[in-house]
């Protein structure tokens, strides 16, 4: 096992990461910018460096000052979380050559499933399916309209470098095509440096599932089960929950084989998640694989028991997965997870600030993951996620009503957050039902 990770992230993951180290006796260490020398991580960690100012591409995205960090403290490892430099192959391959171990997958895989039309070529080939779309990258708008035209629309334009959900373009004909490209196109090269699109058919009620997967040097590769993540709002996930109430052991098989013959075709070492959409028919498709720890793990920790991030450093360390062998990996109850961010929770404006007072709840079957403490104060440079409230229960039922308990027992004053709008949430009819598609926010919304 390694003597001492740095961790290349902030906020919750940062400190997730450090619990998991502590556990495993590894010492850690946390980067910070000017703004978060407060932050909890930097608090927990065993040491701590400064990278840079406010701006995250100065800090949190400046691989050299991370490496910087990495040397002085005599880290052997690095864990990126997600976001930041998680997906960031160049970055893997900086720290390899540093002679440091990179906690995730090779930057090789990172590659392959960072370009989301050479992905879908990938898994295509290995027997996973696909939804109907361009065979790799498109050359032009009229290239664009004649594929459209062939599958049938609506069709979503995609940026192959995508993610966030930005990028993202529907066209219900083929003027619209046309059009789109060009909107799609000044936004991926804007948001992404690589105006690369690609096309698919577009579901109009799908679910979005996702599965877990775990893959070591042995060659034994295994999926923990899917997450329902399809309560989304502009293609966020605000709740996510696990086991989805739309699989049945049957295909629950069908799309772990397929999750697991993905990571097969990656060569996929470490921890990832394969999302599929789920059409209402029962055919599933293949989105995309992230190639790092979702904000959404606790949530198959909880039924499966097992500790992902753990997982991860003894995967990178060269050790098996501790995961027993040939045991059948069956969900325990049931989940929910509530991403509680710094916003108001009907408008969604930024609600940064001093957090005034603080109550954790806590009691049977509840979760929760945070960075926030009372007297902390939030930046208004990153990420509006100050917390993952997580419950488990027995059932969905009793996960619903440790969640809404949960809730009103969180109390955070002095920022707005999006704690009312779950518990709003949690009293839809629609929602309870477990009978919603993507588009439950917008309907919820409206
Ligand atoms: P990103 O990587 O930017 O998050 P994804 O490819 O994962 O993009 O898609 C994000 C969300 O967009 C999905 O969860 C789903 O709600 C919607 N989406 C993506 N592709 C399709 C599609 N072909 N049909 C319907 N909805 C889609």
């Amino acid at each position: 096992m390694f003597s001492k990770v740095l961790i290349a992230n902030r906020g919750e993951i940062a400190v997730r990461i450090i619990a998991a180290c502590r556990e495993l006796d590894v010492s850690t260490v946390a980067v910070h910018s000017v703004a978060d020398r407060d932050c909890l991580h930097v608090l927990l960690a065993d040491e701590s460096v400064c990278i840079g100012p406010a701006d995250s591409l100065d800090s949190y995205l400046n691989v050299t000052s991370v490496m910087s960090a990495a040397r002085i403290t005599g880290a052997d490892a690095i864990h990126p979380g997600y976001g930041f430099l998680a997906e960031n192959a160049h970055f893997a391959e900086i720290v390899g050559e540093c002679g440091l171990a990179f906690i995730g997958p090779s930057a090789d895989a990172i590659r392959l499933m960072g370009n989301k039309s050479e992905a879908r070529r990938t898994v295509a080939a290995a027997e996973v399916p696909i939804l109907p779309g361009s065979d790799g990258p498109l050359s032009s708008r009229d290239e664009a309209a004649e594929i459209a035209g062939e599958i049938g629309f609506p069709v979503i334009l995609k940026a192959s470098a995508g993610g966030g959900g930005r990028g993202m373009r529907l066209a219900w004909d083929p003027d619209e095509v046309r059009r789109a490209y060009d909107t799609a196109w000044n936004e991926a090269q804007r948001a992404f440096g690589d105006p690369t699109l690609y096309l698919e058919k577009y579901l109009e009620k799908p679910r979005h599932i996702e599965f877990q997967v775990l893959a070591d040097s042995t060659g034994r590769a295994i999926h923990l089960g899917e997450r329902e993540c399809s309560i989304q709002r502009r293609h966020q996930k605000i709740i996510e929950e696990a086991p989805s109430v739309a699989l049945d052991p049957e295909l629950r098989a069908e799309m772990g084989k397929a999750a697991v013959a993905t990571t097969r075709a990656a060569r996929y070492e470490n921890a990832g998640t394969v999302e599929f959409l789920l059409a209402e028919d029962g055919g599933f498709f293949f989105m995309e694989m992230n190639t790092r720890i979702q904000v959404e793990h606790p949530v198959t920790e909880l039924v499966t028991g097992i500790d992902i991030v753990k997982e991860q450093l003894r995967i990178a360390a060269g050790e098996k997965m501790s995961v027993p062998k040939r045991k059948k990996i069956q969900a325990d109850g049931h989940a929910i997870e509530f991403r509680i961010n710094a916003e108001d929770p009907v408008t969604f404006a930024p609600s940064p600030g001093r957090i005034t007072d603080l109550a954790i709840p806590g009691g049977p079957g509840v979760r929760v993951d945070t960075h926030i403490y009372s007297g902390y104060t939030i930046p208004p440079f990153y990420d509006s996620l100050i917390a993952k409230l997580l419950v488990h229960g027995r059932d969905r039922e009793e996960a619903i009503v440790r969640g809404r308990r949960a809730l009103q027992m969180l109390r955070i004053e002095g920022v707005k957050t999006t704690a009312p709008l779950h518990l709003r949430i949690l009293d839809n009819e629609e929602f309870v039902s477990g009978a919603f598609d993507t588009h439950f926010m917008e309907r919820f919304l409206a």
